[in-house]
């Protein structure tokens, strides 16, 4: 994707979206399906393929390999600007409004009233480490169920 980020209402509510993800939690079968296709160039090709297509449809998905979707309330980080990974920028309207695209809510904002009524707003405390955009591209399935995310956010709760 070669166009500049603009925050990304997500298509689907997060309520679905916290369901789908327990479908696809880590599982034995999950991480021989990882192997398998980073073994099969062409069948990994194929599988980030689909996963860009459907991932870009609901949420704006922008490939960056790292996916943090499931702590922010669905709503994708990367489709900010300024791709803040851990809230928003000091820019956002009292409104809730992006400083770089007014007419649209600030992404983080978004990812905060999505979490909040799923029950999930807690999940905003943790920090993320930076991206790394060595994985810009990659599929972040894969790389989710090779266990390659789990030192991806840091606890800083009291
Ligand atoms: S993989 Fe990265 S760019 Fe795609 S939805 Fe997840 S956080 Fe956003």
């Amino acid at each position: 994707m070669s166009t500049w980020p603009t925050p990304f209402r997500p298509r689907i509510p997060a309520r679905w979206s916290y369901r789908l993800h327990a479908v696809l939690a880590t599982n034995r079968a999950y991480r021989w399906l990882a192997a398998r296709l980073e073994r099969s160039p062409r069948a990994y090709r194929v599988f980030t393929a689909t996963e860009r297509v459907s991932k870009e449809k609901l949420f704006g998905c922008r490939m960056c390999g790292q996916c943090a979707l499931p702590t922010t309330g669905y709503a994708c980080p990367m489709t900010c600007p300024k791709q803040l990974r851990n809230g928003p920028c000091g820019g956002v309207s009292p409104e809730g409004r992006c400083e770089v695209h007014p007419a649209v809510r600030c992404v983080w904002v978004l990812a905060h009233d999505r979490a909040v009524a799923a029950g999930h707003g807690t999940d905003l405390d943790l920090l993320q480490r930076p991206v790394d955009h060595r994985e810009q591209g990659r599929s972040s399935w894969v790389n989710y169920w090779q266990g390659r995310d789990d030192t991806m956010v840091i606890e800083v709760r009291p």
